[in-house]
């Protein structure tokens, strides 16, 4: 694609200047082949009545004297100057009465010609050459003391014309395949100098274009193509710079953007007082275990825990020492859960364990020994609460064909829980022993 929008330009620079080459070389060509030609008419014709006018002078006296035969034998004699006269087609000496005395063709002796031209001619003797098509006619006066006749030739043009087409059209095909050189040379001259050098250019772009952002022009020499290949160079870099400073900037701003996802997902499902998973967290992660093990037929467990008379530790020690206290709890409770098991802060001094994997039996079993470590529990750092110990009231519910949705497991755990509550507190109550329950 490159490569041949490359020979486009280099063709069609080439082509522009080997036609005006070619123009400006058929145009001067022309012109001096035809000054050539003209020269050469000139010195045909020149050769031709140089050599007729020493054949005028020495036929003179025989003219002159009558002596016609001798003036035909000087004809006939024209054989041997065959290197002179070979184009001669015609040959005429005429007397001053317009006959024929001496002629090519010795028939004709004694013919008298009485055209208007010859009659002119012979008035007023003069020596003229005339061009047709076909001959060059020389006539040329005899002359002792006065014209005494006048010498006529046609002489072929034909060969002397054959000779100069033919250096013509050797001229023209020399001048064609010094086009052809010169083109080619343009074009081979062109590709290498300008050619080459911007396909590689645009190359070098495409492939920088592509990605590979190291990618650079060679620059050789300082003409245009070298300036233009440097100003390229140059800003690739600058691009190279400012993508790698962008890359930079955004691999940071994303760390940033996962940091502080991380922070926003773990203050959505963190409950802040205790560090506890909070309700929302607790009913996503409740929902899905209850599928999986619905669908693996696996048992699972909700335990509802409800701090006792809290309201009485904020009243007595202030809402402080009641924060103090629950987080006491769910420090508790997280440390007596077995590493399976989901710890939240579901309300004020409401707490809920999920219990993957088990039965209502091993779930109270769980709950009993939270119970009484909160039972058993100091609380360092809060205010003497003196002998009264902090506890919490268990509800446990387990999944089964009739609880079989997190709403009715945490009804039921409540249910059981609000049991605990009426029988005393401090206690924990399975759902199956509620009366009425399934
Ligand atoms: P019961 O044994 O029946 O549950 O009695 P209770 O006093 O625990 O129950 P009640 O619902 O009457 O009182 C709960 C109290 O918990 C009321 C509220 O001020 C307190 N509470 C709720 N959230 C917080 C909290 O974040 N910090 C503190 N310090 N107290 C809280
Ligand atoms: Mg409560
Ligand atoms: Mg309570």
């Amino acid at each position: 694609m490159l490569a041949s929008a490359a020979l486009q330009i280099s063709s069609k620079i080439t082509l522009s200047i080997s036609l005006v080459v070619a123009l400006a070389g058929a145009i001067a060509t022309g012109a001096a082949l035809e000054g050539q030609a003209n020269e050469q008419r000139m010195a045909f014709t020149r050769t031709n009545t140089e050599a007729l006018d020493l054949l005028a002078l020495s036929v003179a006296p025989a003219v002159a004297a009558g002596h016609h035969y001798e003036v035909q034998a000087t004809v006939d004699n024209m054989v041997t100057f065959k290197e002179r006269f070979e184009g001669i087609d015609d040959f005429e000496v005429i007397d001053t009465n317009g006959r024929i005395v001496a002629a090519h063709d010795p028939r004709r002796f004694g013919e008298v010609l009485t055209d208007t031209k010859t009659r002119a001619q012979l008035r007023e003797p003069m020596s003229t050459t005339e061009r047709t098509a076909q001959h060059l006619v020389v006539t040329l006066p005899i002359r002792l003391e006065h014209p005494i006749g006048m010498l006529r030739a046609h002489i072929g043009l034909n060969r002397f014309n054959a000779s100069v087409r033919r250096q013509q059209s050797g001229a023209a095909l020399l001048l064609a395949i010094t086009m052809l050189l010169i083109g080619v040379s343009l074009h081979f001259l062109h590709g290498r100098l300008v050619g080459k050098r911007l396909s590689a250019l645009a190359q070098t772009a495409v492939t920088f274009g592509k990605g590979t952002l190291a990618t650079r022009a060679d620059i050789t020499g300082s003409d245009e193509i070298s300036e233009l290949a440097g100003s390229f160079n140059k800003m690739a870099s600058e691009l190279e710079i400012y993508t790698h400073d962008l890359e930079h900037l955004v691999t940071e701003r994303t760390a940033q953007l996962e940091e502080a996802n991380v922070e926003l997902e773990r203050l959505a499902t963190t409950d802040q007082l205790t560090g506890l998973c909070n309700r929302r967290h607790f009913d996503q992660s409740a929902r899905r275990a209850i599928e999986v093990a619905q669908r693996n037929d696996r048992p699972l467990s909700v335990v509802l825990i409800d701090t006792d008379r809290f309201k009485s530790i904020n009243d007595r020690f202030g809402h402080p020492a009641g924060d103090i206290i629950l987080r006491d709890v769910a420090r508790v409770l997280t440390e007596n859960a077995r590493k399976a098991d989901l710890v939240a802060r579901i309300g004020g001094e409401e707490f809920a364990v999920l219990m993957p994997e088990a039965s209502e039996k091993l779930a109270a079993q769980g709950a009993e020994r939270m119970r009484r470590a909160l039972q058993d529990a100091k609380h360092p750092d809060a205010p003497d609460l003196g002998d009264e110990p902090v506890t919490a009231s268990f509800g446990v519910a387990a999944l089964d064909d009739s609880l079989n949705s997190l709403d009715q497991l945490l009804f039921a755990s409540d249910s059981a829980m609000y049991k605990s509550k009426t029988d005393g507190r401090n206690r924990v109550t399975v759902a199956s022993a509620i009366e009425g329950s399934a």
